[in-house]
């Protein structure tokens, strides 16, 4: 609980120095969610910095503070987004299939 205060509060002051420093609108995100798998809150493992347009973003990336769990939970978005790929790629040939379907009638 005390590392993920303390990780927010480096993470706001980051952000905070970047706007003294450029004197410019500063963005500063750091979104704290609990574990989809055990509900820990997790821990920032890293912090960078990310310009978009004319502002520039804190940019976290955030761990499980159990890396068993982690690993797990790692494994779980892999197959999401291979699904995600793969049904993704099936509507994207079916809409090529389609294309062809028109152009061939359209050729008749
Ligand atoms: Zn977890």
């Amino acid at each position: 609980m005390a590392v993920v205060t303390d990780a927010v509060a480096v993470a706001i002051q980051i952000g905070a120095t970047n706007a003294i420093k450029k004197h410019k609108r500063k963005t500063t995100m750091v979104q704290i969610t609990p574990c989809i798998r055990c509900g820990k809150n997790r821990i920032i493992s890293k912090t960078w910095t990310e310009k978009i347009g004319e502002s520039k973003v804190v940019r976290t990336d955030t761990v499980c503070p159990d890396p068993e769990c982690q690993k797990i939970v790692e494994e779980q978005l892999q197959v999401r987004n291979d699904r995600m790929r793969q049904v993704q790629e099936q509507s994207l040939k079916r809409r090529a299939n389609f294309r062809r379907k028109k152009v061939d009638i359209v050729l008749k």
